[in-house]
């Protein structure tokens, strides 16, 4: 078994004016982070969670990896809140997956309510216990999964990396199988989407991990697209192990690396910004423009002053 396609795709909504989530899509690992906090701090917290996340994945190979991860994370978040009061009470979720191409399992380590689900045979488990307050009503018997998912608190999540010096990760590792999709997401997604749905989109994209993650975040903003959506889905198939040549400095955590062209987050986020017609890369061509107009003024000043 080997993991095949991958894809990841991150959309900021249609209520919010941030994208506060982030994600990492550098088989075997793969990561979403949720971030929380206002104004930039969300930003920050899931950026940094995922940088440190991905920088760390060359390395990570266990259980025990893939936990030391997400604690190095969280201690590089809370650090940071410590000494900038601007972003003073950051958070972010984390669900971090990491595939053993040999031993066929899939370890999870996952802070918060961004979720991992298995996509077999036409049906979707999910992997994960949502660290939310609903969540937590609902093991208790307080609230039913209908009540849960209207509910106003639904968004409140009861752990976060960044908030304590310390942080609980929930692990675990299941078996995975040739044929098998893996879904990461943000609550954007699920909060949005029913289970019976995702599994229907991810059936109806023929089991292509780029139309599924599209398919998703569109049902999500069809759905009202309150959250933020991110989703990060990715194929096992037959065949042999992959020999990969893991490079360390690698740029997919939303922050594409312009030079290389087989980054998976840049052609996501590069669709991202097209879609929505914004971001930071269109503010270029006019400055591009601006410049150009300054140095042809420039020219004209020197040319009428030496003929
Ligand atoms: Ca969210």
């Amino acid at each position: 078994m080997r993991i095949g396609r991958a894809a990841g795709l991150t959309d900021t909504g249609r209520r919010r004016r941030q994208n506060e989530d982030a994600f990492v899509c550098d088989p075997p690992l793969f990561a979403i982070a949720d971030g929380m906090g206002g104004a930039q701090a969300g930003e920050l917290a899931s950026r940094l969670a995922a940088a440190a996340i991905e920088e760390a994945a060359s390395a990570v190979s266990d259980e025990e990896d893939v936990v030391g991860v997400v604690r190095a994370a969280n201690a590089l978040i809370f650090e940071r809140s410590l000494h900038d009061p601007a972003v003073a009470g950051m958070g972010t979720t984390a669900t971090v997956a990491l595939v053993d191409e040999r031993t066929e399992l899939l370890t999870l380590a996952h802070v918060g309510d961004s979720r991992a689900y298995r996509y077999r045979a036409g049906g979707l488990e999910q992997l994960t216990t949502d660290h939310s307050l609903v969540a937590e009503l609902v093991r208790s018997g307080r609230l039913t999964e209908a009540e849960a998912a209207v509910h106003p608190h639904r968004s409140v999540i009861t752990r976060a990396l960044g908030t304590e010096a310390e942080v609980e990760v929930d692990t675990r590792t299941v078996e995975v199988a040739s044929g098998d999709l893996v879904v990461l997401c943000s609550d954007g997604l699920s909060a949005m989407v029913r289970d019976d749905e995702i599994a229907r989109l991810i059936g109806a994209s023929d089991r292509d991990p780029h139309a599924a993650a599209e398919a998703l975040v569109h049902a999500a903003n069809e759905h009202g697209g309150d959250d933020n959506v991110t989703v990060v889905v990715f194929e096992l198939i037959e065949g042999e192990p992959a020999e990969r040549d893991r490079h360390a400095a690698e740029a997919t955590d939303g922050h594409p690396d312009p030079a290389d062209p087989d980054d998976v987050t840049r052609e996501s986020v590069l669709d991202d910004v097209n879609r929505h017609g914004a971001g930071k890369g269109s503010r270029w061509p006019a400055l591009l423009l601006v410049l150009a107009l300054l140095a042809i003024a420039a020219f004209a000043v020197w040319w009428s002053l030496v003929r």
